[in-house]
């Protein structure tokens, strides 16, 4: 179940996925390596976070086969010891459970493995890949609750989710914390004149426009419909102005579906910034607010909170 890419090329080994019913308790007179077994087992049961699975199962391995680092690689996520030292040996090892890949696995060190080392690891890996895969799956599972699948940006609950952390983040740390509201002008109209499944590949093209405008940071969500909200941390109400007009300027620049229909569109934003006694539904309210305001100034515009009333000043 686990296959090493070697130091040695030629000696690639399988070891069995390890599954008991025992425990520890009842079994006294275990041979030692099997109660490490099952009592490593045991505490990977007890999570579902990747990261405490991988690191419980490289500082179990770390008492039987010492190590000075290691690395966790699975699809573009890397989980590493926190002070890798340098060293010129690895033992690394491509997991997979029934024919499913589970990454890979790699443990540095200055000094050679012995062949009775690098077996006694692929032994403990062999425990690793049950819980493994089920961490996996459930991180696929929570990905999935969480994504919007039209445009691949979180949903409305992923963005109920961020924006409690980030409220609780920015309190703890006294930073601040922004809110951006967007709503594209006339869709409906872009859907009568080009039909349904072209205005949904224009909210897809839109969600990538809008992420390529972003920092890694700043995070889209789609709250519903053709309607859009970006959570930005650290991040004062004038510099989430400027980004707001950053992402109103690119959308009303671009050309969607270039070459077949070309069509141009413009979003409206409304911009709050959190306040000391703000809930999640005030800091929303006075986003949307401002968003509001943006539609009756005329759309493809930008809106802070506070500014609505000068702007109902002049219609
Ligand atoms: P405004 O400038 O005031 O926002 O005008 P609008 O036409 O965008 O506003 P309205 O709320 O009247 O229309 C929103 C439209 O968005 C109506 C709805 O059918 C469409 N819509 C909502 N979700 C989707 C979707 O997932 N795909 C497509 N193609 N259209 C959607
Ligand atoms: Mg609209
Ligand atoms: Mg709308």
């Amino acid at each position: 179940m686990t296959q090493r890419q070697p130091e040695s090329p030629n000696n690639t080994q399988k070891v069995v996925a390890f599954s008991s019913t025992l425990t520890a308790a009842s079994q006294p007179a275990l041979e030692p390596l099997e109660r490490l077994q099952l009592t490593l087992m045991q505490k990977l049961q007890r999570t579902l976070v990747l990261e405490e699975v991988i690191s419980i199962f490289a500082e179990a391995a770390g008492k039987v086969v010492p190590h000075d680092s290691y690395c966790y690689l699975f699809r573009d996520l890397t989980i590493r010891e926190t002070h890798p030292q340098r060293a010129s040996h690895n033992a690394r090892y491509n997991l997979t459970l029934e024919d499913q890949y589970l990454g890979e696995m790699v443990f540095y060190r200055q000094s050679r493995f012995t062949e009775d080392e690098l077996s006694l690891l692929e032994t403990l890996l062999g425990v690793l890949v049950y819980p493994l895969r089920n961490v996996l799956a459930y991180q696929d599972a929570i990905n999935a609750a969480m994504t919007d699948a039209l445009t691949g940006v979180g949903n409305k609950r992923a963005f109920d989710y961020n924006l409690h952390r980030e409220v609780a983040l920015t309190r703890r740390y006294r930073t601040d914390l922004s809110l951006i509201m967007f709503d594209v002008d006339w869709f409906k109209r872009i859907n009568d004149t080009y039909g349904h499944a072209a205005g949904d590949e224009i909210l897809q093209e839109m969600a990538n426009l809008i992420r390529d405008n972003l920092r890694q940071t700043d995070q889209c969500f789609r709250f519903g419909g053709e309607e859009f909200v970006v959570i930005l941390g650290k991040t004062n109400l004038p510099q989430a102005r400027l980004v707001a007009e950053r992402l109103r300027t690119a959308v009303a620049n671009h050309t969607f579906l270039e070459g077949r229909e070309n069509i141009r569109a413009s979003i409206s934003i409304g911009v709050a910034h959190l306040q000391p006694g703000d809930t999640r539904d005030t800091l929303l309210k006075r986003a949307d607010d401002a968003l509001y305001a943006a539609k009756r100034a005329g759309r493809n515009r930008v809106m802070a909170e506070g500014a609505q009333s000068r702007a109902a000043d002049q219609l």
